[in-house]
């Protein structure tokens, strides 16, 4: 089956990964911008990351047959920087015009500062502005809360429900997602925010209208394989391979298709080609080129 992980920090991830999700049947990923896991100290390091976002990663993507989109946006806990804020926000326009931007995002609350509500407005108007969808990320601390003020900033936006996707739902935030008739994401992680059983009794109990789930793989204990598990669970639990299929592809080119900048052609692998005079290939290997 083919499918499609809406969430994946892949700058953080190794070509192994891309190797393993591509055998997996992970054909096209949306790579949100967001934070290093530290702060950062100054604006110019945005720019490098959103030029990567939109330049060598899709780049390293596409050499393994997978097509690469992002959203770009200040993400919640940078919002609170004050030193890097302003300049990050007048950056964003530059970037939301760029090929592969599918969406503004992530953003939303981290701690639910007054900092936080203010950039997250300032770049729902962003998203308004540029006719883009929005990735919200909901807060790991505080979440039902979190989610409710994040419903309220979207109704107070002007911004269609069906334009925003909420984030790392649980069982006790979807309700209201859904009732919002935004999107409900789900991260399927190894330890915490949701795994694969959990997602199945949501999906028995749900449906699978506006429900989509993702890895959000990153730089920490994560697994970006954890789209084709999931599947691999749905189908073990008596779920019809049409709903799977709605969720793990559908869904998502619905959702993020919105943008007009959804190309999903199929993504021919080309290892002969560089980026900017560089390779994913190192010395001596030979380059995969699949037959056109
Ligand atoms: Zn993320």
């Amino acid at each position: 089956m083919k499918m499609f992980d809406p969430h994946i920090h892949m700058t953080s991830r190794t070509t192994d990964d891309y190797q393993a999700m591509a055998a997996a049947g992970i054909a096209a990923i949306v790579e949100p911008s967001f934070w290093l896991g530290q702060p950062r100290t100054h604006v110019g390091t945005f720019e490098d990351y959103f030029l990567s976002l939109v330049g060598w990663e899709r780049f390293r993507a596409s050499q393994f047959g997978i097509r690469h989109f992002c959203t770009i946006g200040l993400n919640p806990k940078e919002a609170n920087n004050p030193s890097v804020a302003p300049g990050v926000l007048e950056l964003l326009p530059i970037y939301l015009e760029k090929d592969g931007v599918v969406a503004v995002g992530e953003i939303g609350f981290d701690d639910q500062t007054p900092a936080e509500t203010k950039v997250l407005e300032q770049q729902m108007q962003l998203a308004l502005d540029f006719g883009l969808p929005v990735l919200i990320h909901t807060p790991h601390r505080d979440k039902k809360a979190g989610t409710v003020r994040t419903i309220s900033v979207v109704k107070a936006s002007g911004i269609r429900p069906e334009m925003i996707l909420i984030d790392h739902n649980t069982e006790e935030t979807l309700p209201l997602t859904l009732d919002s008739g935004c999107w409900a994401g789900h991260s399927i992680y190894p330890d915490t925010k949701m795994d694969e059983a959990r997602m199945v009794a949501l999906v028995k109990k749900y449906g699978t209208r506006h429900i989509i789930v993702n890895s959000a793989a990153d730089w920490g204990v994560s697994d970006p394989l954890k789209v084709p598990k999931t599947v691999t669970a749905m189908r073990a639990a008596g779920i019809a391979d049409s709903d799977i299929e709605t969720i793990v592809w559908s869904n998502p080119v619905s959702f993020f298709g919105q943008s007009g900048r959804l190309d999903l052609g199929k993504q021919p692998i080309d290892q002969t080609a560089l980026w900017e005079g560089n390779s994913v290939l190192r010395g001596g290997q030979k380059p995969l080129v699949e037959p056109a």
